[in-house]
């Protein structure tokens, strides 16, 4: 019997690149016909013409199935709800901007049968981004590597080939902050690398700016390790043996010296270093109590409005 692979695609607002993309990635799978191949669209809750363009692929094509959210739920929930639709024995995540370049799949095909569960690409240049982008995206990766116990990859995105073993254990993870990124890492399993070239976004344009991406950071570090908690009580204990040794210096100069009433300058200082020291402490146990917050709703991680599949033998 063939083996099946299910190609895992999160649109939102895609209208313009879906056409090229579609032609693309049949071109390449119609030149692997010893799969039996799935496109599983998940629309991510679109504003423009991308559900209307999906009805028209299913109804054209045997392959393409799709699944609709109620609203946009982002692409980490996205590809949560691909992970737990896809039922073959193996799935390729690819973005549908045309960033990650359909061609590649045939060598992720060629390692899978080699026996390695996840084969993941990785961008050799990150295309066009700004220098602090690259920067700052190099400094989280940093943070994030040396504060957790396995490996995180850098310059390494969601496209990629996993095996059955590891879509299985990504849909046991069940946390509704999701940094997926990081629990390809989690999962373990057989890994393998391609390095390719990332290519500039062809239409729309990307769907994060600077203030997700932080967000998308401090959700990664969160979701991975509590060394921000630690360094908040390491952080409490130098600013209080600093305080101490100050206040020895104070208290001795004005034995010895009789130092006369002065130092608003020294006082405001040290009240507004205090003062947001706790601020800083107080708000990375937020970003914690926060998480835990939103875990204890246990509330699902993304709502289906409709899926439209072909085949049920799958
Ligand atoms: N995407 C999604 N939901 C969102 C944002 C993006 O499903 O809320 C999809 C988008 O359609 C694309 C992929 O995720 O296929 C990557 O998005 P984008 O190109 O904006 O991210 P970038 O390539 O800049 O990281
Ligand atoms: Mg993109």
């Amino acid at each position: 019997m063939k083996k099946s692979v299910s190609i895992i695609i999160p649109t939102y607002n895609e209208e313009e690149s879906l056409p090229v993309f579609y032609e693309q990635v049949k071109a390449v799978i119609n030149d692997l016909p010893s799969y039996q191949w799935q496109l599983l669209f998940i629309d991510d809750g679109s504003k423009d013409h991308t559900l209307k363009i999906l009805d028209d692929f299913y109804d054209a094509d045997n392959c393409v199935d799709y699944i609709s959210f109620s609203r946009n739920f982002g692409k980490e929930k996205a590809m949560l709800a691909g992970f737990d639709y896809c039922e073959s024995d193996a799935c390729i995540v690819i973005d549908a901007d045309l960033q990650d370049p359909p061609y590649l799949i045939k060598d992720m095909l060629k390692y899978w049968e080699e026996g390695y569960d996840d084969v993941y690409c990785k961008r050799l240049d990150r295309g066009k981004e700004s220098w602090m982008k690259k920067k700052l995206s190099l400094l989280f990766y940093d943070i994030l590597d040396k504060s957790t116990n396995h490996d995180v990859l850098v310059n390494v995105g969601d496209f990629r080939l996993l095996d059955r073993k590891c879509i299985d254990a990504l849909t046991k993870i069940r946390e509704s902050e999701r940094y997926t990124k990081g629990l390809f890492g989690w999962i373990g399993y057989k890994k393998k690398e391609i390095l390719f070239n990332r290519e500039n976004r062809q239409y729309g344009k990307t769907h994060w700016s600077y203030l997700n991406l932080i967000s998308l950071a401090i959700s990664g570090i969160t979701s991975f390790t509590t060394a921000p908690l630690r360094l908040a009580t390491i952080i409490g204990f130098i600013v209080g043996i600093g305080s101490i040794i100050y206040m020895i210096w104070i208290i001795t100069k004005v034995l010895i010296w009789g130092d006369p009433v002065a130092g608003y300058p020294t006082l405001i200082s040290v009240i507004l270093f205090l003062g947001s020291i706790q601020l800083i402490c107080i708000g990375i146990m937020g970003e914690y109590l926060g998480r835990i917050y939103n875990e204890t709703k246990q509330r699902p991680n993304y709502l289906v409005n409709q899926y439209k599949k072909h085949r049920s033998e799958l």
